[in-house]
């Protein structure tokens, strides 16, 4: 009989040894026992052929090898996953860890040991103030305050929240005046709503917009008939300071009263004053009932002043969700433009041209591109952006002008010359497109307008050089009369909005040749009689019009009679 040769990791103890010899049918001192760390544990028999290796060197051999051949064929995903699942069960440290402020200047703040931020994501400042990320860097972050201002000071205690900056929402903020993350400002009390929504959002994704094609009435008549708005477009209003552009938006916004359209008016960066003003207005017009004010004014910090577009709009997808239409006035994207500058610098981003910050674009483009006519699926709800936009010496071509003026789906151009040339609306018809709202025209007023443009463009064009005294033919003496005239027919004080129907009438008289005998000066006075004499003798014409979005053969003759009937 062999004898056996029996390794262990440690030295065995007599009854082992004995067990162990009993197994192998060999008495105890046919078996020799030594002993091999090596082997970590377990047993190694041998008989000087054959080898049973039950150490747990073996095992974790075999183990390797296994894993080894496991991996080399496994997918990368396949290995990731199974990381990430052993990685679930470590503990968090860093979720609860706290991070440092480190400097706090003009709302913009640093702090370290945050690594695991993300930009967007609120920070709780010694659990009371506010900031939201915005920069992360390998070794600290850049965040702005949204509260506490002046409070926060470096050595303050910061923690994530893991949560993103929410507004409240709702029809409760209606007839309200906010402040950019939807505080009141207007002492009215608390907003009850139990409504939230983040300030940023998405856009919704093209199957979920349907074409613009319900017309948006401003109650202006050159911006209806020139450069017609539609639901969901994005309609940019761009002039030198002081043109009538804030007039034009309230105007807009006035003309929905009665017509199921809710607005919002965001003040960027505007005096506290000029605000009060806009809210005084609305509320005389009976406008604030279906309108929420959000207001950054100047005296607010550059990082509320860049927030307060994007709260708005979260304000007004809320609405445009529910299916409602909604209109909402960005007054003005310059000033946004030069709060994101002022934190750009401060968070030491790379200046660009005008020291703007290279992705200043994207502030605008992501905000507008959440307006939109939403499917019928959807609920068919709208939201209209009218942004606005100041231009230094009536420069459209310099940088964030153009920028906006890519983004939007038009621009209303009003032009200093003419507003301080007494035309007000002073919007330069020559340089002002709509690239939408023409198919969302009702029929009546895409049958009056065609020629007025154009007789516009050419009058505009022609008077120039008639200012130099030249001699004038019959023809161009007949262009610039018509013109002239026209240009009297679009003139409208600000708060006094015009129905769709009282603007095709107006303009479709103008088409014709009746007024040819009424002087220059007396248009504006004639034509208003006429509309009253409409309403008085003919009161269901207007309606009739408005109804069916038609200018019919009969209406026409009707209008034509009242025309006669006034002029003698
Ligand atoms: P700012 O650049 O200061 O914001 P703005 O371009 O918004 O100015 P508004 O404040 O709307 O301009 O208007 C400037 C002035 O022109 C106001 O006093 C306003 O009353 C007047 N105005 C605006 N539109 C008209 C109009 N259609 N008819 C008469 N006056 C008007
Ligand atoms: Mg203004």
């Amino acid at each position: 009989m062999a004898d056996f040769v029996v390794t262990s990791a440690r030295a065995l103890s007599e009854e082992k040894r004995r067990a162990i010899a009993r197994s192998l049918g060999a008495p105890l001192d046919a078996v020799t026992f030594t002993v091999d760390e090596a082997l970590i544990g377990g047993i190694v028999i041998t008989d000087g052929e054959n080898v049973l290796d039950a150490s747990v060197r073996r095992k974790v051999t075999d183990a390797a090898k296994q894993a080894e051949e496991h991996l080399a064929n496994a997918p990368l995903e396949h290995i990731l996953s199974s990381l990430r699942e052993e990685f679930s069960h470590l503990p968090k440290a860093e979720l609860t860890a706290a991070g440092i402020v480190r400097t706090a200047v003009d709302g913009v703040i640093f702090a370290d040991g945050l690594s695991r931020a993300k930009v967007g994501e609120l920070l709780l400042i010694g659990g009371e103030y506010f900031a939201m990320v915005m920069n992360l860097e390998r070794e600290r972050i850049g965040a702005i305050l949204l509260t506490g201002m002046n409070l926060v000071r470096a050595g303050d205690e910061v923690r994530l929240t893991g949560k993103i900056v929410t507004v409240p929402v709702g029809e409760a903020l209606l007839g309200r005046v906010v402040g950019p993350l939807g505080d009141p400002i207007d002492g009215l009390g608390r907003v009850e709503t139990d409504r939230f929504r983040p300030a940023e959002a998405p856009a919704p994704a093209i199957l979920d917009r349907a074409k613009v094609s319900e017309p948006l009435y401003t109650g202006v008549k050159t911006v209806d008939a020139i450069v017609p708005i539609g639901k969901g477009q994005r309609e940019l209003i761009i002039g030198d300071r002081q043109t009538g552009k804030t007039s034009l938006a309230l105007d807009a916004i006035l003309n929905q009263k009665g017509k199921n359209v809710y607005c919002i008016y965001v003040a960027i960066g505007q005096k506290t004053t000029t605000v009060a003003d806009v809210v005084n207005t609305l509320k005389k017009g009976d406008a604030l009932s279906y309108t929420t004010v959000v207001a950054a004014n100047a005296s607010d910090s550059a990082p509320l002043q860049y927030v307060a577009p994007y709260a708005a709009t979260a304000m007004a997808e809320e609405l445009m969700y529910a299916g409602k239409d909604v209109l909402i006035v960005y007054d003005d994207f310059s000033k946004h433009a030069v709060a994101y500058r002022t934190i750009s610098l401060l968070l030491k981003r790379p200046a660009g041209r005008e020291a703007f910050p290279g992705d200043v674009f994207y502030i605008h483009s992501r905000l507008l591109e959440r307006s939109a006519k939403l499917s019928p699926r959807l609920g068919g709800g709208s939201l209209t952006a009218l942004p606005i936009i100041e231009t230094l010496g009536s420069d459209i071509s310099s940088y964030i002008p153009t920028n906006v003026i890519s983004i939007t789906d038009g621009q209303i151009f009003l032009e200093s010359g003419l507003f301080h040339a007494g035309i007000r609306p002073a919007v330069n018809v020559g340089l002002s497109v709509s690239r939408v709202g023409g198919n969302a025209q009702p029929k009546a007023m895409r049958s009056v307008v065609k020629g007025l443009k154009l007789d516009l463009a050419r009058y505009r064009e022609m008077a120039v050089f008639t200012e130099f005294g030249a001699d004038v033919d019959e023809d161009t003496k007949s262009v610039l009369d018509r013109g002239a005239k026209l240009t009297q027919m679009l003139l409208q004080k600000q708060g006094a909005p015009y129905s769709m129907a009282e603007e095709v009438t107006e303009i479709y008289v103008m088409s014709g040749d009746a007024f040819r005998v009424v002087e220059k000066d007396k248009i504006g006075a004639t034509l208003a009689r006429l509309l009253e004499h409409i309403r008085a003798a003919y009161p269901s014409l207007l309606s009739s019009i408005e109804e069916s979005g038609e200018l019919s053969d009969e209406n026409k003759s009707l209008i034509d009679k009242a025309v006669s009937e006034v002029l003698t």
